[in-house]
């Protein structure tokens, strides 16, 4: 009984898959770990506003959750709330405004 001794094509096939066979891996690892930075960085930044980092309050009107931030006043939007809010009729958004005029602060 003789051992067999793969031929270099034998071995050069078996070195490609197993080439293929750790990309694969390697580009499965770093979908994964685009993946969880990507969820890190949703709980990290939920519900934070965008321009300064504090906390949004939301605050709903008229069946629409306005994400409004009382540190520097912005007022943030969902996809789709935008076309919902303009569908509510021509004045919804100075009524938004008048809404939130309540919460300026005098200056000094
Ligand atoms: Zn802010």
């Amino acid at each position: 009984m003789s051992l067999h001794k793969p031929s270099t094509s034998e071995e050069e096939f078996f070195a490609k898959q197993n080439a293929l066979a750790r990309h694969k891996a390697a580009v499965k690892k770093a979908r994964e770990m685009a993946a969880n930075e990507r969820d890190a960085r949703r709980k990290e930044h939920f519900m934070k506003c965008p321009k300064c980092g504090m906390d949004l309050e939301p605050v709903v009107y008229r069946g629409i959750t306005i994400d409004k931030c009382y540190h520097c006043r912005g007022t943030w939007l969902d996809e789709g709330e935008l076309e919902k809010l303009s569908g509510k009729g021509p004045d919804v958004l100075s009524r938004i405004v008048e809404l939130f005029h309540g919460g300026h602060l005098t200056e000094e």
